[in-house]
């Protein structure tokens, strides 16, 4: 089942069940207080809280998100990406708790004839908060799950809040069982990569208050109007259902992958470390190019910056598969003709972002070899010395004249088996922060001393007669 395929069933589902379909929002979320959209319910939040009355009762997306706080995981466990797409089913104080269960259920277990993702009923489990009594009253009567698939877990990982008053709830979890190949047969709480987590359903059902942490608090009453928020990963159910290993192999990402083995010329499958590389990268060109095509631009702050890292990542790993020439002209490419049909604008947009992708791996090129020795040099230095860290001023230095991301230098640290010593690396950075806002401050100065010659202005447009008329010249000025 190609993944345009589990998307359409997921919105035909929904659509056919009252919900309003609504498109994916920007991954530049309007959200001052996030970075980027992270799940599907962020462009809902305003009817999640009350704040704003819902334009509809029900509705559904799928929605683009980034979560770089995965990016560690990227290539190593099965199912994260920088990028991915989540699909959601989001109830306004209309359906709640069995409405949210009976859909789930219905749409992973019906066949692929009915319009389903026709999972086995007998490769599915179930997580629910230790105290929803009602929630696994419903998953059995509903899914007719026996005691031993559903499993009970704490807040940690069941239960959504915010961390400040307002509305919360425990969540259920649906999970696949990949099978003995892949780990013990103990159930989601084993927490290995043979049970994948593929749909979280959220029940917004209580007010808390006194809240000392996102985990801790009080309920001081039921909400008035529940609601239910889920994200299903549509790139997991993808993986899934194609019979692939992992997230990295599905249509929509592979075809970046193999680009990357064949231009080093390295053999996918063959050496645990090249594929994670292989792995990484087919992430990241994606992140990177969806990211592109939504307006962030590499640079040295915020957004740009987290999509600098993405890229510069993506470079080092090409260089350890052997490659030291620029690939970006092959790999966005790839990416592209994978994504183009769920979004047309990455290939409308394309030599735009193309221009970005090329140019900024044009400058990292640029400086990585000569980067690269100085940290070699470094770390030789620091062993010998048998110190553990890194110094600092390496580090800037790295950064500021390499364009190393501090995040590289420390996983370059790492593989080295040694840290970075980040205090004087900030106390660093922090100087020079304070040089450049000192040097803006002093600019404006400048700036604002021109106002000197605005009399000058009352001239009109003056005409330069300095090459012939040299004396009259100097005495005006
Ligand atoms: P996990 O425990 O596997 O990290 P999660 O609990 O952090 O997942 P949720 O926040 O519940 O994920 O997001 C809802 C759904 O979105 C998940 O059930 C999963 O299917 C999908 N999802 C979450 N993070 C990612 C990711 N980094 N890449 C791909 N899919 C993801
Ligand atoms: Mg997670
Ligand atoms: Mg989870
Ligand atoms: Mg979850």
């Amino acid at each position: 089942m190609q993944t345009a395929d589990i998307r359409r069933r997921w919105l035909e589902f929904f659509a056919e069940r009252g919900h309003t379909v609504v498109p994916s929002a920007s991954l530049v979320s309007d959200d001052p207080t996030l970075m980027f959209t992270v799940a599907g319910m962020v462009p809902f939040v305003p009817y999640l809280t009350g704040v704003v009355p819902a334009p509809y009762p029900r509705a559904t997306s799928v929605q683009k998100c980034i979560r770089t706080s995965d990016i560690e995981e990227v290539g190593r466990t099965p199912r994260h990406g920088t990028f991915f797409q989540m699909n959601g089913n989001f109830s306004f104080g209309d359906y709640f708790k069995e409405g949210a269960i009976t859909y789930a259920w219905e749409l992973l277990t019906s066949s692929e004839a009915d319009g389903g993702y026709g999972f086995d009923p007998k490769d599915l489990w179930v997580t629910v908060y230790k105290d929803d009594d009602e929630a696994i009253s419903i998953w059995k009567r509903v899914a007719g799950l026996p005691d031993e698939r559903i499993q009970r877990l704490d807040k940690d990982t069941n239960y959504w809040s915010t961390g400040v008053p307002g509305p919360a709830g425990p969540c259920s979890e649906i999970f696949f069982d990949r099978g003995p190949a892949y780990g013990i047969d103990g159930g989601p709480a084993t927490d290995d990569d043979r049970y994948v987590e593929i749909w979280n359903l959220v029940f917004m059902q209580y007010l808390i208050d006194d809240v000392r942490s996102k985990y801790d608090f009080r309920i001081v009453g039921e909400l008035p109007k529940k609601n239910i928020d889920t994200g299903m990963g549509l790139e997991r159910v993808a993986f899934i259902k194609q019979g692939v290993d992992n997230m990295y192999e599905i249509d929509q990402v592979r075809p970046v992958l193999d680009r990357a083995a064949e231009l080093s010329g390295r053999r996918y499958g063959a050496d645990h470390e090249d594929d994670v590389r292989m792995r990484v990268i087919a992430d990241h060109v994606r992140s990177s190019l969806m990211l592109m095509s939504d307006g962030v631009a590499p640079s040295n702050e915020g957004r740009g910056y987290i999509l600098r890292r993405l890229m510069r990542r993506t470079v080092r790993a090409m260089r350890l598969l052997g490659v030291d020439t620029a690939t970006f002209g092959e790999l966005f490419p790839a990416s592209r003709d994978a994504m183009k049909a769920a979004y047309p604008e990455v290939a409308t947009d394309f030599s735009r972002i193309a221009q970005l992708a090329n140019a900024e791996e044009e400058t990292f090129l640029r400086t990585l070899t000569a980067g690269t020795s100085i940290l070699d040099l470094a770390v030789a230095k620091t062993k010998t010395e048998k110190a553990a860290a890194l110094p600092g001023d390496t580090a800037f230095l790295l950064h500021d004249t390499y364009g190393f991301p501090i995040e590289l230098t420390l996983e370059m640290a790492d593989e080295a088996g040694l840290t970075v010593d980040r205090t004087a690396f900030d106390e660093l950075m922090l100087a020079q922060r304070t040089r450049a806002k000192a040097d803006a401050r002093s600019k404006k100065s400048v700036l604002a001393d021109l106002t000197v010659y605005s009399p000058f202005r009352a001239l009109g447009e003056t005409v330069f007669t300095g090459y012939t008329e040299l004396q009259t010249q100097s005495r005006v000025l």
